[in-house]
């Protein structure tokens, strides 16, 4: 039983590296998806290769109308580009498998010419029917091969009655193929397992299998990058290739993302596309960062680069063969990173549709000031409405244990209108940051009490809150009218309601 092995193809020149994502356009991108198109895209740039993007739309049942623009769009968000593809063009377009039809008919056709696919009459009724069937005598429930040896005179009468047929590969009966994987090695499967798969169904579309090799020599792809499920597709491809007498491209089947209990990552966990990533606030960078993480290692152990460093220094060989366990304690570690990196400016660019989304009018320049104030305490931009409502609203409630321990005890009414007095003194020009903070600590000082006993309850009058940003910078964002305003209604209501 000697293993087949079609003879490797070498591309020559430059684009010698051509690597293809190859997404069906089904709806948002699930971010196995965009870590397989990462992959891709970090080995083409890493190795001066082109980067290809190849929609699989054969099946109009899975297709959605916005699936194509839905994949282009999470690529460009993520920072991958293409250098081929359906909206771009190319030397080998068309780039959607639904214009290349007459491409794969020809290869059908060639097959059936050279005796290596024969057309199959048997209906999927029929067929379920023989599935069932052997299901219960314990035979394999693969393609019994019934029309594999029909002589040309059966063919032709069962054509004349004009029975729709399918085209299937005649694939060996016995031996094994070898699939050389470039991430997991070796990897053996016996022909006995394989059946006469379909090529080409008998309404005139091509299967997956088909149309991928046909695509992958015709736009000479040179590398197969994709994720670990079709593993079992490949010894079939690879009969594909032997039979039209194509050389093999390179395989690497990287492995699977599991969910932290080590299920399969399902909704139930949380976002699985990166359009919700992007909505809950993920920033690119960090996504990007962290999908790169998931069964790769840069060099050193590094955790945090950007997509450019990565494509610098990116090889197959550091691909686990193991599957990756999602952690989401550290994709929002890393996110919280690249947002305190970020220039305010540019993290309140960012966040201006979660502020809109909650109804928060305000400008850019205003925004960046209060993002810069914040920008270290928060891990999501869709944390930033909350954390900078205060700024916007005084109706806000006020936290409970804070209330009770800094408000409602006897004196804290006394303390916020001093606190009031002393900043009432400024003059517009000295509501600063100093200024305020000179204020309250001469205060303090007179008062014959720690600066801490001032500061509680003035952030909670002013905020609502125990924590935050510090204590005279929220003062100088409110401003000196809506900081006094504040501390006098929050006197006025703890008078009215003394503790
Ligand atoms: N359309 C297939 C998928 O989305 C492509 C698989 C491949 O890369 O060959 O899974």
């Amino acid at each position: 039983m000697g293993g087949l092995a079609p003879p490797r193809g070498r591309l020559k020149g430059v684009d010698a590296i051509r690597v293809r994502f190859a997404p069906s356009p089904t709806g948002e991108l699930h971010i196995g998806n965009a870590r397989t198109a990462l992959f891709c895209w970090l080995f083409a740039r890493s190795r001066q290769g082109r980067f290809i993007l190849r929609i699989e739309d054969t099946d109009p049942e899975r297709n959605r109308e916005d699936g194509e623009t839905a994949v282009q769009e999470a690529l460009a968000w993520l920072g991958m580009d293409w250098d081929e593809g359906p909206d771009r063009g190319g030397p080998f377009e068309p780039y959607r498998q639904s214009e290349r039809l007459a491409l794969y008919h020809e290869h059908g056709r060639r097959l059936l010419a050279g005796g290596q696919a024969y057309p199959c009459f048997c209906s999927p009724r029929e067929l379920a029917r023989r599935r069932a069937q052997a299901g219960e005598k314990g035979r394999a429930p693969g393609y019994d091969r019934r029309c594999r040896d029909l002589t040309v005179e059966e063919r032709q009468s069962l054509r004349e009655r004009g029975l729709p047929h399918a085209l299937r590969l005649k694939s060996p009966l016995s031996g094994q193929t070898v699939v050389s994987d470039l991430v997991r090695g070796e990897v053996r499967f016996l022909h006995g397992e394989l059946d006469d798969f379909i090529l080409v169904r008998s309404d005139g579309r091509p299967t997956y299998n088909f149309a991928c090799v046909v695509d992958d020599h015709l736009m000479r792809i040179s590398h197969v990058i994709r994720g670990e499920e079709h593993l079992s597709n490949t010894p079939r491809q690879s009969l594909l290739y032997q039979a039209l007498e194509y050389p093999l491209p390179e395989f690497a089947h990287i492995p699977m993302i599991l969910a932290p209990d080590r299920s399969k990552l399902s909704k139930r966990h949380g976002a699985t596309s990166v359009q919700q990533y992007r909505d809950q606030g993920y920033l690119p960078e960090a996504l990007a960062n962290y999908l790169a993480l998931l069964g790769w290692s840069y060099p050193g152990g590094r955790e945090v680069f950007s997509l450019e460093e990565a494509a610098r220094c990116f090889s197959l060989d550091r691909i686990s063969p193991s599957a990756s366990v999602y952690d989401d304690r550290k994709i929002e570690w890393l996110n919280g990173h690249y947002l305190r990196e970020l220039p305010p400016g540019e993290v309140a660019r960012r966040a201006m549709p979660f502020m809109r989304a909650e109804g928060y009018v305000v400008d850019e320049n205003r925004m960046r000031d209060l993002v810069a104030a914040t920008q270290d305490r928060v891990k999501l931009l869709a944390e930033l409405p909350d954390a900078l409502s205060y700024y916007f609203r005084d109706d806000f409630d006020c936290d409970e244990a804070g209330f009770q321990k800094h408000l409602a005890r006897p004196g804290a009414a006394d303390l916020l209108e001093r606190g009031c007095e002393v900043l009432a003194g400024l003059a517009e020009n000295e509501f600063t940051l100093e200024g305020t903070e000179r204020a309250y600590r001469d205060l303090a000082g007179r008062l014959g009490i720690r600066a801490a006993e001032l500061i509680h309850p003035t952030r909670l009058a002013l905020t609502g809150r125990t924590v935050g940003p510090g204590l005279f910078t929220i003062m100088v964002l409110l401003g000196r009218q809506e900081t006094l305003a504040r501390l006098r209604k929050w006197a006025e209501r703890l008078r009215v309601t003394p503790a």
